[in-house]
């Protein structure tokens, strides 16, 4: 099965792809932790991305689209994947019809940007190995310790209140077209984020076997 995921930064796809991930047994490729790693291990391309990630832009097209068909070659990706942050753009997406990839469905979590705005502002990530954790929703065992590695929790620098703004005028902007492109393919289906995590995994799931 291969799946994209789409939905504003925040709406919640990459804890659904998480699960996805466990009950399909197929790789969840999240391009925002492809850049994250390559930033902290100081490579040529996280360098190129870093100021554009800061501020809340999306990186270019270019760039991007290198990861995703170095990323698809490799051996774990036979059975399919799940693309968690990719595409984002519609040069994104043209560029995987480009390299013949067939996509199953596209699911599109929908979230207000005011669900959102107070989603972000509580998220925290452990600076050594990226689980993230909510001061609301999903606590840690141990305020400001990594339930999985004992790393430090940290605000990501693009979940500043600001920052989030940007981010989200950026997805109405360049990312919510996919919509339209992926629903005249006849991919899309819309799945309504909840509140509780479960509660959008179980309809995550009805769309998947649908
Ligand atoms: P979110 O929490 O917004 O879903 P991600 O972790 O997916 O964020 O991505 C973090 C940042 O990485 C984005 O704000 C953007 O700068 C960059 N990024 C990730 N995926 C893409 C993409 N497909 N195209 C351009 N930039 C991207
Ligand atoms: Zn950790």
């Amino acid at each position: 099965m291969k799946l994209i995921l789409l939905g504003a930064p925040g709406a919640g796809k990459g804890t659904q792809a998480e699960k996805i991930v466990e009950k399909y047994n197929i790789p969840a490729i999240s391009t925002g932790n492809i850049l994250r790693a390559a930033v902290k291990d100081g490579t040529e391309m996280g360098v190129k991305a870093k100021s554009y990630m800061d501020a809340g832009q999306l990186v270019p097209d270019e760039i991007i689209i290198g990861i995703i068909q170095d990323r698809i070659k490799e051996d774990d990706c036979a059975n399919g994947f799940i693309l968690d942050g990719f595409p984002r753009t519609i040069p994104q997406a043209q560029a995987l019809e480009d390299m013949g990839i067939e996509i199953d469905k596209v699911l599109d979590i929908e979230v207000s940007d005011e669900a959102i705005t107070k989603r972000m502002s509580g998220r925290r990530v452990c600076a050594k190995c990226a689980n993230s954790y909510h001061l609301e929703y999903k606590k840690p065992q141990v305020d400001g310790v990594c339930d999985a590695c004992g790393g430090e929790l940290i605000q990501r620098k693009d979940d500043a209140p600001e920052t989030v703004q940007a981010r989200l005028a950026e997805y109405h902007e360049m990312t919510e077209p996919l919509k339209d492109f992926y629903q005249n393919i006849g991919k899309l289906v819309i799945v309504q984020g909840q509140e509780e995590v479960a509660d959008t995994t179980a309809l995550v799931f009805a769309a998947l076997e649908d």
